[in-house]
């Protein structure tokens, strides 16, 4: 079964998306690995929330969740895919160092002791996006350092690949007794036998390359697909490209933490694209066009006659691609009417001329202002 994805994120069953969305923001923020720096829990639980916003913020993947208890709908073969929480919340993915600091060794050393895969750790890494990359997505290649199974013993340690003799320590059976003294008395112990780490075999001759570890550090690059609609602190995880695992165990994951610079005039409110753009008041007044920037390039905007300072213009679907889904947020254009500076000479002739042909009783939203005000 996989973890609860609701209760990770701390929403009902029958939360809307926009609850959703909103318990995940706050969540993400509170654990955030760049404002956790010292609590290493935090970096799991980020990952856990994204994991869980990943499945419950796609319709597709989130009835399949539902339905079946896994992002990828009933395919039993499918164990490291979207369902991958439950594969590792059982405790999978144990430190082995840990196992004999602890009383408790003797359970499950047995059924362990033959298959204990050790999963490789996760690895993040930041990647800065431009505010068009991240409304429109973006391919990425990411370079970063990571161990990867050895390419001369592949993965065995042992030089050539097959050089092996039985352990001596366990003669072959991975496992050996030991007593350690507790609280309880002196308890005996079934354990993985350190020797050999449960195999049975240890390596002859060790690779030369990775020096028997079966696992090489070494630079890596990694293509990933950022979706378009990718929000700043939103992280992509592309599964298994972390470090190596041990003896046949998963690889851990690439987290891509996203970051997107500020745009010089356009901002963002969820998919809605925002700008203002300042208006000279002939134009608003008696109509005209603007250019604007927007995310198909920039554009001519007709702005009606008699607009007003503060007025909305809204295109329709020309905001980001909604994460996930095929529809669009808008754009939305506020006109700030700009007035002209008048001074010297002219300046007399100009307000006597406006004041005539506008007086203040021409002036409807003021006017009822003042009755309102009046009114008090
Ligand atoms: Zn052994
Ligand atoms: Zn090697």
């Amino acid at each position: 079964m996989a973890q609860n994805y609701y209760e990770i994120l701390g929403v009902d069953k029958n939360a809307s998306a926009d609850e959703i969305k909103s318990a995940y923001r706050k969540l993400a923020k509170k654990y955030h690995p760049d404002l956790n720096k010292d609590n290493p829990d935090a970096a799991n639980k980020f990952k856990e929330i994204n994991e869980a916003y990943e499945v419950l913020s796609d319709p597709q993947k989130k009835s399949n969740y539902d339905q079946y208890g896994s992002a990828n709908g009933p395919n039993p073969n499918d164990f490291f895919g979207g369902g991958q929480g439950g594969a590792r919340g059982g405790g999978f993915s144990f430190n082995f160092g840990d196992i004999f600091g602890d009383i408790f060794s003797g359970f499950g050393g047995n059924a362990r002791a033959s298959n204990y895969a050790v999963q490789g750790r996760d690895i993040n890494v930041k990647v800065t996006l431009s505010f068009e990359e991240a409304a429109k997505g973006v391919k990425r290649d990411i370079t970063y350092m990571c161990t990867q199974e050895c390419p001369e013993c592949h993965g065995t340690g042992a030089k050539g690949g097959t050089e092996y003799n039985v352990c001596p320590d366990c003669n072959g059976s991975g496992q050996v007794q030991f007593s350690q003294d507790t609280i309880f008395g002196r308890v005996m112990n079934t354990g993985i036998c350190k020797t050999c780490n449960g195999t049975g075999k240890v390596i002859k001759e060790r690779c030369s390359t990775c020096g028997g570890a079966g696992v090489k550090r070494g630079q890596r690059t990694t293509s990933i697909n950022i979706p378009a609609g990718i929000d700043d602190g939103q992280v992509v995880i592309a599964r298994g490209y972390g470090e190596a695992g041990m003896r046949g165990g998963p690889a851990g994951d690439l987290l891509v933490n996203v970051s997107i610079t500020k745009h010089p005039l356009l901002r963002r409110d969820g998919y809605d694209v925002l700008l203002d753009v300042p208006v000279p008041f002939t134009v608003a007044m008696f109509g005209g066009k603007v250019i604007i920037p927007s995310l198909d390039g920039k554009l001519e905007l007709s702005i009606p006659e008699n607009t007003q300072s503060g007025t909305i213009l809204k295109l329709k679907g020309k905001g980001i691609k909604e994460l996930n889904r095929n529809s669009y947020g808008d754009m939305l254009i506020t006109v700030k009417v700009e007035l002209p500076k008048v001074s010297g000479k002219s300046k007399k002739e100009i307000q006597s001329m406006l004041e005539e042909k506008f007086p203040l009783d021409k002036f409807d939203k003021y006017n009822n202002y003042n009755k309102s005000v009046k009114s008090l």
